[in-house]
């Protein structure tokens, strides 16, 4: 079983644009940042995000977004198109748009507005996202110690990303954390973090014998699986973002098994 399913090269580019977005986070003003936490609604499920007041500064988001765009496409001799259209539509009223739609993953917004305009599909959501995430990351900072209420199935408390990563830290303790913007809380080390079954006969363990530091805990109740990484027995602790990424095998793993991030679960609700 391969253990390396992401590449060097594409390692880097992630670890770059992490780099990149610190130094973002940098520019920000904290106070363009108001969360306002009500205990019933985490209880209920609903994100910090939700009922936080945002002070956007558009010109910022946009200067990011044509810094990644740069960064994305350093080789062109002539830059690739959707740099260039980036470049030449990008205005106040689109970046508006498009923190709303990265902050609630409109990705049917994403697929209209690249059709139209050409862009390659991947680009759009990927920068509008990856220049949102300052911004939900300040959000964390404020609030890590003052969240202290969690619904599973709900995702992130912050910012509702669907629950995939945990590590094995301290004692022992599974700590729950979000690549996107950093968060990370305590859930009972037996507990399925999608629909909070404790039964120790339906929650089970695939372990990866070549990965002897990773778990996957699935859930026979509600086939979520969330992967548990023993980060005490890494020389150096990896950011979560990267450590989701170089941890990618994990989530074929769980997925050729039958099991499912939270996402893909309520889209099969859907239907
Ligand atoms: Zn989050
Ligand atoms: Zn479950």
């Amino acid at each position: 079983m391969k253990t390396t399913v992401v590449s060097k090269e594409y390692k880097a580019l992630h670890q770059s644009i992490q780099d990149l977005q610190k130094e973002w986070k940098k520019e920000l003003n904290p106070e363009a940042v108001q969360p306002k936490l009500d205990k019933a609604a985490l209880q209920a499920g609903i994100p910090v995000v939700s009922l936080t007041s945002f002070q956007f500064d558009f010109p910022l988001y946009i200067k990011w977004i044509k810094e990644l765009a740069k960064f994305l496409y350093p080789n062109s001799q002539s830059s690739s198109s959707s740099e260039q259209i980036v470049n030449s539509i990008m205005n106040e009223e689109m970046a508006k748009s498009w923190i709303e739609a990265a902050i609630s993953c409109n990705h049917i917004y994403f697929h209209e507005f690249a059709e139209k305009n050409q862009i390659d599909e991947w680009f759009l959501p990927f920068v509008a996202e990856m220049a949102v995430r300052p911004y939900l990351q300040v959000l964390a900072d404020k609030v890590q110690s003052k969240v202290d209420d969690w619904l599973p199935g709900s995702g992130c408390p912050v910012c509702g990303e669907p629950v995939r990563l945990s590590q094995l830290e301290g004692e022992g303790k599974k700590v729950v954390h979000c690549p996107r913007c950093l968060f990370h809380w305590n859930v009972n080390r037996l507990t399925c973090c999608h629909c909070g079954n404790k039964n120790h006969e339906t929650i089970r363990f695939l372990t990866i014998e070549e990965d002897p530091a990773s778990q996957i805990q699935v859930c026979e109740e509600c086939h979520g699986y969330t992967k548990m990484i023993d980060t005490r027995q890494y020389l150096a602790k990896p950011e979560s973002y990267m450590l989701d990424l170089t941890t990618l095998h994990l989530d074929f793993i769980a997925q050729e098994n039958g099991y499912l991030a939270a996402v893909e679960k309520k889209d099969l609700n859907k239907n």
